[in-house]
């Protein structure tokens, strides 16, 4: 049986590059987004009773991953890269369908959109569902993952003067909690795991209109060099 799926909305997200996205929801609360809902789910109706909800499941599409043949291993960044599993053993972008599911904050409703926070989704997202969060039903207490039993653990991030002057600067015209979402996503450290950097290389990446750069004076710290609007970073 073929059934064919099309998105209620599209996320509009901090996240403009794949790089420097977190693995997984909830690991960066300052990343923040907005589903825009489609018609006919744009009126009052289908979000009605929503706001009593604190956070909810969003069913989407890996749309930058999407593959005609089925992989059936896959090498998980979080592994290092270097170790493969079975596709249904990992959370894993390039999977059968593209589906990605992520619990996120549901920070406001209104007719047509959802404000969220805690997101790992890339701007422009597709999304084919949403579903509150029940947590009697959601909550496993006695649920094990020995693959991934923990979040990774946080690498220091520093900053220069210059940058964080720049990041408060871009806070305040934004609206947005600038320092915040560059600290706790490249506290992630984003770095593919089998990259050595030295302290001249240089590493980017696109938060809102905004490029990010930072190097590694040292092994495991991340110092952030500067924080500029992408046209004239
Ligand atoms: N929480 C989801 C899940 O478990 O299905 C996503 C996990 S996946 C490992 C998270 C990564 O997906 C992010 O780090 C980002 O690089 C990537 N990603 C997010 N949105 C995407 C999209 N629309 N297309 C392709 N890759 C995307």
């Amino acid at each position: 049986m073929s059934h064919s799926v099309s998105p209620i909305g599209h996320i509009r997200s901090c996240f403009k590059e794949k790089f420097a996205i977190p693995r997984q929801p909830q690991l960066a609360p300052a990343a923040r987004g907005v589903l825009e809902l489609l018609p006919p789910f744009d009126t009052g109706d289908a979000v009605a009773g929503l706001e009593q909800v604190s956070h909810v499941w969003l069913i989407f599409l890996f749309h930058q991953a999407l593959e005609d043949k089925p992989r059936l291993k896959v090498r998980p960044p979080r592994l290092g890269g270097n170790r493969s599993l079975g596709v249904f053993a990992t959370r894993a972008t390039h999977r059968p369908n593209g589906i990605g599911q992520s619990v996120v904050k549901l920070e406001k409703v209104e007719p047509g959109r959802l404000w969220l926070s805690g997101i790992d989704l890339l701007d422009g997202t597709p999304v084919l569902d949403v579903k509150p969060y029940v947590p009697y039903a959601d909550i496993v207490s006695e649920a094990r993952n020995a693959i991934a039993e923990a979040p990774p653990a946080p690498i220091p991030v520093q900053w220069s003067d210059a940058a964080l002057a720049q990041a408060r600067e871009q806070a305040l015209r934004l609206g947005e909690p600038v320092v915040e979402l560059v600290e706790q996503c490249l506290a992630q450290d984003p770095r593919p795991a089998y990259q050595q950097p030295t302290p001249e290389r240089r590493y980017g990446a696109r938060l809102w209109d905004l490029d990010v750069h930072w190097h590694y004076p040292e092994p495991g710290v991340i110092r952030v060099l500067d924080v500029q609007p992408a046209d004239r970073g």
